[in-house]
């Protein structure tokens, strides 16, 4: 062991014996980003200060304001979706609050879409309501046609999904644009189940498209992380400064982990689709399942559009309705299946399946369940990468199981 106590009289101080490393260690070029795992980054002296604030960009002052990890994940998600700049927020919902908050104030109001992620609907109705700024929602088929209908004096922004939790529905992104900025709102997309692989919302108009990184974008289910990315420069910089102020930025490993699914997120989206596809094809044809949902499958009601808007690609994500539509119907394929654990969230390289009557929907009233088609014997599938036949081995024994 090196003896740090006492030090000869021709060598260095311990402490400037470890500033020579640490600049040996500045010198060394690693092919990928490091984890700047640090909360605040040095200054030499009041210059360096100045250069800071008037170069924006140049540097780094505190991990809050700004990380050479969450910027590379930002960066990355900009490009991907091809918009000006984004946010790397804390989770998805941290993502959606930034997204709100950047066009909503107190005694403003939002359209949502009625089909929407469970936790979107209570951030609204729960916690935006109490800061002054109330919803309403709006029916999928009244997104494009009859917008008009549901807005008031203060309306702000609607948000809709790509395509819908846990549905599977939809929406026609250029209509929604042009009946949403013909009344002078913004129009918010969750792109999470699309992905950019997918879909680009900004192509069809979108103003912000929002993801939960935890689910495709990072994909290992190893990581909460989520991102905004606006069109416009001006967008970008409310965005950041909402993201600073309000504490929704994203850690510097959580960023890293992100950062490195996304590597992967083309290759791994094109074998969701695969697989979906192929579980999708099995579910439709076995007599113990009652109506399908993919939007992969000639019988859904947006095929052509779904089509058209994700370069025929329909996602990884299938729900499903059991012929017999009871809960006890569901716990008894959750048993017999294999590949599918019981896990509630989604888009894991691994598979998993999801009850959203008893999780993402849950605080939803019965009433508000049944009018959204979320019935007792509802399913969702994520569908892994695994091998296509032996996923499709799994589901048919368990649901002949039923
Ligand atoms: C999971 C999810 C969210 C919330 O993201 P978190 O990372 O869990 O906070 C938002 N929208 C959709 C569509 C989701 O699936």
């Amino acid at each position: 062991m090196e003896q740090l106590v006492e030090v000869g009289k021709n060598e260095k101080p311990v402490s400037s014996r470890l500033i020579s490393a640490n600049q040996r260690f500045m010198q060394i070029n690693p092919k990928i980003t490091p984890i700047y795992q640090t909360s605040v980054f040095k200054f030499e002296d009041l210059n360096e200060l100045e250069l800071y604030f008037g170069e924006p960009g140049s540097r780094y002052l505190y991990s809050r304001n700004g990380n050479p990890n969450s910027d590379e994940l930002a960066e990355a998600v900009t490009r991907l979706e091809k918009g000006a700049g984004a946010v790397a927020t804390g989770s998805g919902m941290a993502a959606i609050f930034a997204a709100l908050m950047t066009y909503c104030a107190a005694g403003d109001h939002v359209l949502c879409a009625a089909d929407i992620y469970g936790g979107s609907s209570s951030l609204l109705d729960q916690e935006l309501s109490r800061l002054g700024i109330t919803v309403s929602y709006v029916p999928f088929d009244e997104l494009t046609e009859n917008l008009a209908a549901h807005v008031q004096p203060r309306t702000r922004l609607l948000l809709c999904e790509t395509i819908s939790n846990p549905l599977l529905r939809v929406a026609d992104l250029r209509a929604a644009a042009e009946a949403a900025h013909a009344l002078g709102l913004k129009l918010v997309v969750d792109n999470t189940f699309a992905t950019p692989v997918l879909t680009h919302p900004f192509e069809y108009g979108a103003d912000l498209v929002m993801h939960s990184v935890t689910k495709y974008l990072a994909g290992h289910s190893d990581v909460t992380a989520g991102v905004v990315v606006a069109r416009t420069p001006e967008d970008a910089a409310r965005l950041k400064q909402i993201g600073t102020l309000f504490g929704l930025t994203l850690s510097p490993m959580e960023s890293w982990l992100a950062v490195r699914g996304l590597k992967t997120l083309r290759l791994r989206v094109e074998a969701h689709c695969r697989n979906a596809e192929a579980v999708a094809e099995l579910l439709a044809r076995h007599p113990a399942v009652g109506e399908v949902f993919y939007p992969g499958l000639n019988s859904h009601p947006q095929h052509l559009l779904a089509a058209n808007q994700g370069g025929a690609l329909f996602g990884g994500m299938v729900s499903f309705r059991l012929a017999d539509d009871t809960t006890e119907a569901v716990s008894r394929f959750m048993r017999a299946s294999q590949r599918f654990p019981f896990a509630p969230s989604l888009a894991g390289v691994d598979s998993s399946l999801s009850y959203p009557a008893g999780t993402s929907h849950r605080a939803l009233t019965e009433e508000q369940r049944q009018k959204l088609g979320i019935t007792a014997g509802l399913v969702r599938l994520s569908v892994g990468i695994e091998l296509t036949t032996e996923l499709l081995a799994d589901l048919a024994q368990a649901l002949d199981a039923n």
